[in-house]
């Protein structure tokens, strides 16, 4: 949203906040779990309606029966051009689809080209695209496998409207890199800039920008330590059972998770593990396998557990999360109650809404 305020508004564009369609063009964003509330409404709006995010992006050719555009892809330049197209009476641009007319979008959103904010103020996007392929995840599905970065110069133009400085990136410690290979090199440039700032707060390995456990070094955490405020380091590992993550194709293994935690311990950081519960091909051994690795953690860091939730686009559209047996709901209850474990491992709506629909 901030950075499509930001686009349209370069091109001369003002995007109002409304909590209806309005007599004129109306945009939503959609995501899989609140998406189809909004079906109804957009179907029946008085308005010219378009619609984008990451539910559009994957089931865009059955959007065209319910929106007047669908925006599939990367929006920043593409909304503008479709503002334009409309005013002109114009087909739509690459990367909308209507009804009657597809072509897939012709142009890669360059970062540095494009504000990670203006007036609307959002993260600052340091990084984009994914070269990851976990199975669950339409990340690399939407933006590509290919990392692209923002330059540090445009990073530090960012910071300068915050005090808190906070990145959003697939992999916060990958700043820079092929997003494969570990180099701490272009985070402590970064780093070493934005602490010439006066009077900010730099959190680096917390939301939105956990870290891949691989990327944990000693040297990552020492720079965090160095020049950041945060206390704690959020790392993605998803499971606690090696033979999911081989399935879910995360490319790490459990002793990756297991360094990274301890080089957080080493360097004075508490650890906040990300997980995932449910996923369709899980056994029961492996659910159990997570929870003692739940137990574990929680000894010595934090657990935020989600329960799986089948988004479309990626390998597991379609796969329902699997039950969870009482073992794991009791244990993830327990653990909850000790406040060592925090999220929605139960219902992946309630994260959305808050009243979960029928
Ligand atoms: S979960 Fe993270 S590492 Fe895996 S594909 Fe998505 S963004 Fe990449």
């Amino acid at each position: 949203m901030a950075c499509l305020y930001a686009a349209c508004q370069q091109a001369g564009y003002t995007l109002d906040f409304v909590s209806s369609p309005e007599k004129d063009i109306t945009l939503y964003s959609l995501n899989s779990i609140t998406g189809p509330s909004l079906f109804p409404e957009i179907k029946s709006a008085d308005a010219i309606t378009i619609v984008g995010g990451p539910h559009a992006c994957a089931r865009w050719n059955e959007l065209t029966s319910i929106a007047d555009y669908v925006v599939v892809g990367e929006g920043e330049f593409t909304v503008p051009r479709l503002l334009q197209s409309i005013e002109k009476g114009l087909s739509p641009p690459p990367g909308v689809a209507t009804d009657t007319i597809f072509q897939q979008m012709d142009h890669t959103i360059l970062l540095d080209g494009n504000p990670s904010f203006g007036e609307y103020k959002g993260y600052i996007e340091i990084s984009r695209g994914c070269p990851f392929g976990c199975t669950y995840c339409q990340t690399p599905r939407i933006f590509g496998r290919f990392i692209r970065h923002r330059s540090i110069e445009s990073i530090v133009r960012h910071a300068n409207s915050f005090h808190d400085i906070r990145f959003l990136s697939p992999n916060a410690l990958a700043y820079g890199t092929d997003g494969i290979h570990p180099d701490t090199r272009h985070v402590r440039s970064l780093l070493r800039e934005l602490a010439k700032l006066p009077d900010k707060d730099i959190f680096l390995g917390t939301f939105p920008g956990e870290i891949r456990p691989e990327f944990v070094s000693e040297e990552a955490v020492n720079l965090i330590a160095r020049y950041c405020s945060n206390t704690k380091i959020h790392i993605g590992a998803q499971s606690g059972a090696e033979s999911t993550l081989k399935k879910i194709r995360r490319g790490h293994t459990l002793s990756d998770v297991w360094n990274a935690i301890d080089h957080c311990i080493d360097a004075g950081f508490t650890p906040v593990i990300d997980i995932i519960v449910g996923f369709p091909d899980e056994t029961d051994e492996e659910l159990l396998d997570t929870v003692s690795f739940c137990r574990e953690v929680s000894g010595i860091g934090y657990v935020h557990a989600h329960r799986f939730f089948s988004l479309p686009g990626t390998p597991l559209e379609g796969r329902g999360s699997r039950d969870l047996i009482p073992e794991v709901i009791s244990a993830l209850g327990s653990l909850a109650l000790s406040g060592r474990l925090t999220g929605s491992w139960n219902n992946p709506e309630i994260r959305f809404f808050s009243k979960v629909p029928k």
